[in-house]
């Protein structure tokens, strides 16, 4: 049977030309196991951008409609019957999936990220109302409990929200390849994932080093937690970091030189992508193979890991920097997102959506 639905207020873009401009969207009202939000700040994801224009539309092709958006926290407005975790009143949040089977491998082992049913939270197919899954920039969200984060009271929710992609992105590879005090650990691209990498590499004791483009962006990187940056463009700096790194994070967005850094790596290295460029990256085999270097991905992190990121973030006051914005600003926000001009995450303060 069809759910019941509700008009709720959003941006949208209507094509990969198309500016985000205001619209209406319909929600599902909450069934037994659903969490009805009212979003209270979004952040924007470089992810954001390439859905909307479609620039991944060889892996993952955006249907249109789109309302993106996955860094999502808010209120509990109502909860359906057989809600437990959550009452109307709470602070949550909801990251890039609203979804999965719940009975493969992957979901039993906590990685539902990579769950071959798994649903995101937007453009991914709506089970529920047809279509395609509608993100958050709008003013609410229905969601399954399961894939509701609760929100430490301490954290402000405008610097939390990019937590829920930035944050858990960079968490989660760096505990999942053993980032600890005594590793020297590299972040490339100090942007909304680059600098959340640069706080949790800092928090977890590592020694860091910033790579970037920006040469104005240097200062920022120590201040972040940085022990060192350097600025990519400088061979010279470059050359003297040969051979040396533990582990290095890249969160690059566009085509770069990524042998740059696999040159970087000690033995047993490992170079991690979190950066998706629509275009595939040149590895030479020479520069993996003489240190048995190791060129990995990973993808946000799963619902359990989300949880324990967000209660280390609370524990260690742990927040994005954040310029908070009106969503009427969004589609400048976009053209400085191509610029490198961010600092270092927009946020979207949701109740600019109620004078639409
Ligand atoms: P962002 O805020 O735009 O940051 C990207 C940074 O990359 C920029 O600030 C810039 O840093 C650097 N950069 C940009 N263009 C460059 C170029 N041509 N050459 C070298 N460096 C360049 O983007 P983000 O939101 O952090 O996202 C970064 C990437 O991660 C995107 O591709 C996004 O889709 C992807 N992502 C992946 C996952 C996942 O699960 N794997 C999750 C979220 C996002 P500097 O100014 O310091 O050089
Ligand atoms: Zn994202």
């Amino acid at each position: 049977m069809q759910p019941t639905t509700f008009n709720a207020k959003a941006y949208s873009a209507a094509s990969d030309k198309s500016p985000l401009a205001s619209s209406k969207i319909n929600r599902r009202n909450p069934a037994e196991h659903d969490v009805q939000i009212e979003i209270l700040f979004c952040g924007i994801c470089h992810s954001d951008l390439h859905s909307v224009r479609n620039e991944w539309s060889e892996f993952m092709a955006t249907n249109y409609p789109i309302v993106p958006g996955h860094e999502i926290v808010g209120r509990v407005t109502k909860v359906g019957s057989a809600v437990t975790k959550y009452k109307a009143g709470d602070l949550v949040a909801v990251g890039c999936m609203v979804d999965s089977d719940h009975t493969c491998a992957n979901c039993k082992a906590g990685l539902e990220q990579y769950c071959p049913n798994m649903v995101l939270t937007f453009n991914s197919p709506d089970k529920h109302l047809g279509g395609f899954t509608y993100g958050g920039y709008s003013e609410s969200i229905v969601v399954d409990e399961h894939f509701v984060l609760r929100v430490p009271p301490n954290l402000k929710p405008a610097g939390a929200a990019p937590l829920l992609c930035a944050g858990i992105t960079t968490y989660s590879p760096m505990r999942h390849w053993g980032v600890t005090k005594g590793k020297k650990v590299g972040v490339v691209g100090l942007g909304g994932l680059g600098h959340m990498a640069v706080k949790f590499a800092h928090a977890f004791g590592a020694h860091v080093v910033v790579f970037t483009t920006s040469p104005n962006k240097k200062e920022d990187a120590l201040r972040l937690g940085a022990d060192e940056a350097v600025v990519s463009r400088n061979a010279d700096e470059m050359k003297k970091h040969a051979g040396s790194f533990d582990f290095i994070i890249d969160t690059v967005s566009a085509d770069h030189d990524i042998n740059a850094y696999i040159n970087l790596l000690g033995v047993d290295g490992n170079l991690t992508m979190v950066g998706a460029p629509a275009e595939p990256l040149r590895v030479p085999a020479f520069s993996l193979i003489m240190r048995r270097r190791r060129l990995a991905g990973s993808a946000i992190g799963g619902i359990a890991e989300t949880q324990e990121m967000l209660d280390f973030c609370g524990a260690n006051n742990i927040t994005a920097d954040v310029e908070v914005i009106p969503i009427q600003k969004v589609n400048e926000a976009y053209a400085r997102l191509l610029e490198s001009d961010v600092k270092y995450r927009f946020s979207i303060d949701m109740a600019s959506l109620k004078s639409e």
